[in-house]
């Protein structure tokens, strides 16, 4: 593009920055101004003004309205300054947005598929302007984080998961794809707003549901061959048949089981370097028995079989709670997932009880649920554990199971603690603690950065059961010390690097890879992976 239409072009556009030589070659000398701006001076102004915003939607509208105007700006910004940026384009943020989407649209984003689109979603595809897509995010907006149905507006979180694969994994955003099965939506106060985006009716179901996302993944292997499929917030009734359905049949994964698992692991693993011990011999009580819980239990009573428990010995040590109490085997309500983690045990509804009862060494909350971790819980668990390991990794902040200052404080300050959405370093006992997030955007950029530099036919356990590993030991010792699990958030690049590589090298060993290895596979991702910077046009 040139002159004004340039200026237009959110993937070209350089704002303040086009050079001299530029503005006479590419026409557009007197439309900008005079001055020729850094990108370096650039980032500044834009950091002034989000500071300047009166609170985190207006930040969050203003950085997409920047991913508008300027994509190479706006992803510098957001990788040089993403412990800043991150709880906005993300969680907690980004659920606001969700629930104000049809309120703040400004310009579509992704693709919107609606049940009046069979027979056609193909063509739709096609619409889109980019041809070499690699990985698409695809949600149906049922279970957007803890928040539930928000139906097409559930939008937000494909396109934020996408622009964290730009930043923490550098995948070119022009090969990223948001898509939207807008099937409705069940929340009656979303149909019954006017400024509602999405299709107003009440949520497909059953068969004709099913034909529509076999239609979408199957479109999606003719028009982007190969592309990774993310599956992120369905709910439970689809999320598990979903995933069972296509696993095996093409390049996908559901985030929510397994990156979630990946994480919680890879948690777990770290706490380890501080208590000692081994996984095989932790007792894991789960409050929530959903996707996140259930895939994390599956991926851990693997890494406990590797470490040479045997499975039956692996699965009595992982308990779950769900909506009605303790996971038990009198109980005759439990869906077939539940009951592979179903021990002999009486049925108990109070989380203190269930942890005096059975003295788990980690207590790991994906209920959605707020509060749930009360001063009971965690006294209890200070009680049985001398470094008591609590996650409360239901987003975003506002469904968390307890808060950061609450784990320390109802624990003597021995938790080790970890929550899916960011909590502020605070005070406690004179020195500053800083609490590590436990959220599978640690895991999911670099899985799919190996994805597709091995061009991996299927994603599987053994990928994130690698991720998790490479993930623990990126944690520094100085992390641990000051309470941090995870890494700190300005190295996603690397630990990013380093999961794509242990990947790949996973999909090489087991046959899944097309793509050729090349002689130096580090060096090979190190080249695919892109860096926001300016191009000279002239
Ligand atoms: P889900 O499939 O709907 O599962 C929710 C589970 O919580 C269900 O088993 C439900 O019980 C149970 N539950 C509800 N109320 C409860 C209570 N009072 N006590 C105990 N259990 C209760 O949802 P999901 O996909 O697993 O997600 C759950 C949460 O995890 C969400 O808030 C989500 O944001 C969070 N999450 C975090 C991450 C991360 O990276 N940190 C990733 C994914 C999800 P029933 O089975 O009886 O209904
Ligand atoms: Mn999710």
């Amino acid at each position: 593009p040139k002159g004004i239409a340039l200026l237009r072009n959110p993937d070209y556009n350089k704002g303040t920055a086009f050079t001299e030589e530029e503005k006479d070659a590419l026409g557009i000398r007197g439309l900008v101004p005079p001055r020729v701006h850094t990108i370096q001076e650039q980032m500044a102004r834009v950091l002034e003004n989000i500071r300047r915003k009166p609170n985190d939607l207006e930040k969050y509208i203003f950085l997409i309205s920047l991913q508008d105007r300027n994509k190479t700006l706006f992803y510098r910004v957001l990788l040089e300054n993403i412990e800043e940026l991150m709880p906005i384009v993300y969680t907690p943020t980004v659920g606001e947005a969700c629930q104000e989407y049809g309120h703040i649209f400004r310009r579509p984003r992704g693709i919107f598929i609606t049940p009046d689109d069979r027979g056609r979603i193909v063509s739709l595809l096609r619409n889109w302007p980019h041809k070499d897509i690699r990985i698409i995010v695809v949600t149906d907006g049922e279970r957007i984080l803890g928040l539930g149905d928000l139906g097409a507006d559930g939008m937000g979180i494909p396109v934020g998961k996408l622009a964290l694969y730009t930043a923490c994994a550098g995948i070119h955003h022009s090969r990223t794809l948001p898509v939207t099965l807008d099937v409705g939506t069940d929340n009656e106060a979303l149909l019954s707003d006017p400024l509602y985006i999405g299709v107003r009716r009440p949520r497909l179901r059953g068969e004709e549901y099913d034909a529509l996302v076999d239609e979408f993944v199957m479109a999606v292997q003719h028009v982007f061959p190969g592309a990774l499929i993310q599956f992120e917030d369905f709910a439970n009734r689809n999320a598990f048949r979903l995933l069972q359905r296509y696993r095996h049949r093409v390049c996908c994964f559901n985030d929510d089981m397994q990156g979630t698992a990946a994480v919680t692991l890879a948690g777990l693993y770290a706490a380890l370097r501080l208590t000692g011990g081994s996984l095989k011999d932790q007792t894991i009580l789960f409050v929530g028995a959903g996707e996140a819980g259930l895939g994390a239990g599956e991926l851990i009573v693997s890494a406990m079989i590797a470490e040479g428990a045997l499975p039956e010995e692996a699965r009595s040590r992982c308990w779950f709670m769900d909506s009605k109490g303790l996971i038990v085997r009198d109980r005759d309500d439990l869906s077939p997932h539940k009951r592979a983690f179903a021990h002999a045990h009486p049925l108990v509804a109070d989380p203190a009880e269930a942890v005096a009862s059975l003295r788990p060494t980690a207590l790991i909350g994906v209920s959605g649920q707020p509060g749930v971790f009360d001063a009971r819980v965690l006294k209890a668990m200070a009680r049985v554990n001398d470094r008591p390991v609590v996650f409360a990794l239901s987003n975003p902040t506002a469904k968390a199971e307890c808060t950061a200052r609450e784990a320390y404080e109802h624990t003597d300050g021995r938790v080790i603690f970890a929550s899916g959405s960011p909590f502020e370093p605070f005070e406690y006992r004179g020195r500053t603690v800083r609490t590590g997030q436990g959220n599978n955007v640690y895991i999911f950029p670099g899985v799919g950065l190996g994805v597709i530099t091995s061009g991996a036919r299927q994603v599987t356990d053994e990928m994130f059961f690698v991720a998790a590993k490479t993930l623990a030991q990126m944690v520094l010792p100085e992390d641990l010390e000051a309470g941090m699990i995870f890494p700190r958030l300005s190295r996603i690049r690397d630990v990013s690097l380093r999961i794509a590589l242990a990947v790949a090298h996973v999909a090489y060993r087991d046959g899944l890879a097309t793509v050729p290895r090349p002689e130096d596979l580090e060096a090979h991702i190190r080249s695919l992976v892109y860096y926001p910077d300016y191009e000279n046009y002239v």
